[in-house]
């Protein structure tokens, strides 16, 4: 990865910081009902006006379609941040023009400032030069913290820190680190664990994984596509009869780029996926044609785990079975403890994320002892998938 500046290079006493953050948090009856992302946006927040700088954060909010809707406004979230950083946050009714400027200009040194949603502006997602113009001018620097909305070329992602000298915030700064040392330079071997429910979903970051790591781990839903391309008889399970091809090309694939592919070799089956649903430990070829594989067996956990043993690094993304109903947790629960485990011991580099990862690791309670969790959804995805990132691209140089 290329240079980027921090917030330590960055001389921000007295100045106007432009915050990209990630305000997209869930909200019910009015209330935010997880502040995860204005926790994690405080370190940069508190940073920059400890500091004596002026904090003016910027960010989207849902999908609104059509300009202005009350139930997309950030003025809701206000309270939370508040609440977060422990004092005042001022309210600016939009995120460019007169009442932009006027809050802006109502600031004093260590303010906080929280700007309208700029998804309400067409030209945020067009990353329109004009709203790029517009919201330059309420700032003198542009830090960007928002790693999970740095998949998308928009103007408060992009096109801002083009236009302003742009820094990394903390959270950006420890996102980017743990990822160049998962995938951008890291200690080998390294293992990947990829899970979930489809390889249709998949493809692009099973491609560019077995370019780039020693072994990969497949489990989950999208095992059984690669088994029942491999011939074995997968019954009722999820699978993709129609990718079967695109599953034996990764193999091949694999084998040329020297990639130890690792697929399951025993299976938990069940007659239907629900609690309390009776459930059996198969061999592979006695999955019979009314069962569903729900979850990879002992010796495929035990095989999961002596490859975490020989990596160095390991990154993770998605379950290995269908976590959600017990006991097709298993497998996850056991392997999510191993790399914890041997995180702990500092004999691991841990990095894991994407959607339903976050949420089974959680459920294992172990992604406090993880090296590094990503929540950022979509950019961890298009990280995995060796895709280029235009929000992080734009800070490097
Ligand atoms: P993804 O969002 O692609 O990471 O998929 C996560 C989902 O995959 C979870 O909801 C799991 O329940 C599901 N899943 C994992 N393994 C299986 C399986 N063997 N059969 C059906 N669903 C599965």
């Amino acid at each position: 990865m290329g240079h980027f500046h921090t917030l330590d290079d960055a001389d921000v006493k007295g100045k106007r910081a432009l915050i990209r953050v990630d305000l997209n948090v869930p909200m019910a009856d009015g209330k935010v009902t997880d502040d995860t992302r204005i926790r994690a946006a405080e370190p940069t927040i508190s940073d920059i006006t400890k500091r004596g700088g002026r904090a003016i954060l910027l960010a989207h909010f849902g999908r609104p379609k059509d300009g202005p809707e009350e139930k997309y406004s950030l003025k809701q979230v206000v309270p939370a941040v508040a609440a977060v950083l422990g004092r005042p946050v001022a309210f600016a009714e939009d995120c460019i023009g007169p009442k932009a400027e006027a809050a802006v200009a109502a600031m004093k040194d260590g303010d906080v400032l929280i700007l309208e949603n700029t998804r309400f502006h067409k030209g945020e997602e067009k990353n329109d030069k004009a709203l790029v113009d517009a919201l330059a001018k309420l700032g003198d620097l542009y830090v960007n913290d928002a790693f999970s909305a740095a998949h998308r070329a928009h103007a408060s992602t992009e096109g801002l820190a083009r236009r302003l000298p742009a820094f990394a915030g903390r959270s950006m700064q420890a996102e980017l680190e743990a990822l160049d040392a998962a995938l951008g330079n890291p200690k080998r071997p390294v293992v990947a664990i990829v899970g979930g429910a489809k390889v249709s979903s998949k493809i692009d970051l099973l491609e560019n994984l077995v370019a780039q790591v020693d072994a990969l781990v497949i489990g989950g839903g999208m095992a059984n596509t690669f088994l029942a391309a491999q011939g074995v008889k997968v019954g009722k399970s999820l699978a993709d009869p129609d990718l079967a091809e695109t599953a034996l090309r990764i193999l091949v694939a694999a084998k040329k780029s020297g990639c130890a592919i690792v697929l399951p070799e025993d299976a938990v089956v069940a007659k239907e996926f629900k609690a309390g649903a009776a459930s059996r430990i198969v061999s592979l070829d006695a999955v019979a044609a009314d069962d569903m594989i729900l979850d990879v067996g002992p010796k495929s956990i035990a095989a999961v785990n002596a490859w975490i043993d020989k990596a160095a690094t390991l990154v993770w993304n998605g379950p290995l079975g269908a976590f959600e109903i017990a006991p097709f947790d298993k497998a996850t629960v056991a392997a999510a403890q191993h790399a914890a485990e041997r995180t702990k011991a500092g004999r691991l580099l841990s990095v894991a994320g994407g959607g339903d990862t976050v949420a089974a690791l959680n459920h294992a309670q172990v992604a406090g002892d993880f090296s590094f969790v990503s929540t950022a959804g979509g950019a961890f995805l298009e990280w995995m998938e060796g895709k280029p990132l235009p929000g992080v691209d734009a800070l490097i140089h």
